[in-house]
């Protein structure tokens, strides 16, 4: 397999005591996006700042196209960075602002103009060349941002917060233009952001950090449908969490004991018997049915443990949000549970009320188990 490009090796870095970033490792390969993801203060952006060489790491090291970054200054890295504020200058022209580094590079005339037609054009630019940035609205001008750092032709570049500047719905719109901006010029895109929309909606390839560590590193829907760890599975969207004990553990199935439910998977667990595990159980995987004195209960699949995989309960609330409907069930012991609907098929269907009785019910293979 090919050398990726970014390669990041034990890294760390201190504060004094604190550290920001704890050991990370990381491979970044060339036309990849990623997207570090994380709380604030989490170490997201030392890491980005590490990898532009505006900070030093205390341990560890940092590679691109496998040559050790160690006392390279950051002019002379072949990453460039798009900040948080995506600063232009207010004075200058929007091809002035494009061709500015150019122009400090010495690139010559024609060339500087042909490459700053050619970044503009990418970012759907081309007729604003003469306008000041005041003449801008503000997507407008994180594309100027995104064409003066394109336009160097940089192997990296490096993202902090770009969209956090705009208001919600640019943000919304910048998203999938950013993503196919990346994907026709090919540059390897690192995106720091808290935002894990944004970075499910944009990355090919998503590292999670809490607390200065890489929590994991997969796909968006692998970080969706696999999550290593509790972190993980609240961080990335909403999820039902059962803590229980393992009781079963074939290499085919498991049932986990959790407090007031019982959780039966189809895959074996790594984990010992008798040890503590979490069940986690996305909302949208959880089936509603209506729950009736002397009434049926919901089908489960064949070899289900007795009483595994439902639960009753009681709807105590929900949103409706026009395409799908929230519910919070209240289940025994008042743990209140989470279930998205889809709205898709509600001709008809009332769906559920206040204080309807309900059962809750789901397949062995929607839970993710998770160790810690
Ligand atoms: P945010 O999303 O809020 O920007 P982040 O995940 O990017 O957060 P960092 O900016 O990397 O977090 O900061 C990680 C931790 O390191 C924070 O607790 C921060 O206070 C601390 N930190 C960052 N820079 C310094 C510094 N120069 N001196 C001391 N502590 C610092």
């Amino acid at each position: 397999m090919a050398e990726p490009l970014i390669r990041i090796e034990g890294v760390c870095k201190r504060f004094g005591d604190f550290a920001a970033v704890d050991n990370v490792d990381l491979a970044i390969e060339e036309g990849e996006f990623f997207a570090l993801l994380g709380p604030s203060g989490c170490g997201k952006t030392t890491l980005l700042r590490m990898l532009a060489g505006l900070e030093v790491p205390t341990e560890g090291r940092i590679l691109i196209d496998g040559k050790d970054m160690e006392g390279i200054p950051p002019n002379k890295r072949p990453v460039n960075m798009v900040f948080q504020s995506y600063a232009v200058f207010p004075h200058m022209t929007v091809e002035q602002n494009v061709g500015y580094g150019l122009r400090i590079d010495g690139v010559a005339k024609d060339e500087r103009a042909q490459r700053v037609q050619e970044a503009l054009g990418l970012v759907k630019l081309d007729g604003f060349e003469k306008r000041k940035p005041d003449q801008l609205s503000g997507g407008q001008r994180q594309r100027v941002a995104l064409a003066r750092a394109l336009v160097k032709r940089p192997r990296v570049l490096l993202l902090d917060e770009p969209l956090s500047a705009l208001d919600a719905k640019l943000r919304e719109a910048m998203r999938s233009e950013l993503a196919i901006i990346q994907d026709k010029v090919g540059v390897t895109f690192v995106m720091v952001t808290h935002d894990q929309d944004e970075a499910l909606a944009m990355a090919c390839r998503c590292g999670v950090m809490n607390k200065g560590v890489l929590q994991q590193v997969a796909t968006p829907s692998d970080l969706y449908e696999y999550p290593a760890n509790r972190f993980v599975a609240d961080f990335i969207g909403s999820v039902n969490l059962f803590e229980g004990k393992l009781v079963i553990d074939e290499t085919s199935q498991a049932l986990i004991e959790a407090d007031g439910a019982r959780v039966w998977v189809d895959h074996g667990v790594t984990g010992a018997t008798g040890g503590t595990v979490w069940a986690a159980l996305r909302p949208e995987k959880i089936e509603l049915s209506h729950r009736e004195e002397g009434g049926h209960r919901p089908p489960v699949a064949a070899g289900t443990p007795e009483g595994a995989n439902m639960l009753a309960g009681t709807v105590r609330h929900y949103s409706y949000l026009g395409s799908e409907t929230v519910y919070e069930i209240e289940a025994a012991g008042g743990r209140m549970i989470k279930v998205l609907r889809s709205n898709v098929r509600r001709y008809e269907d009332r769906g559920f009320d206040y204080d309807q009785p309900v059962w809750l019910s789901w397949s062995p293979q929607s839970p993710a188990v998770l160790l810690s």
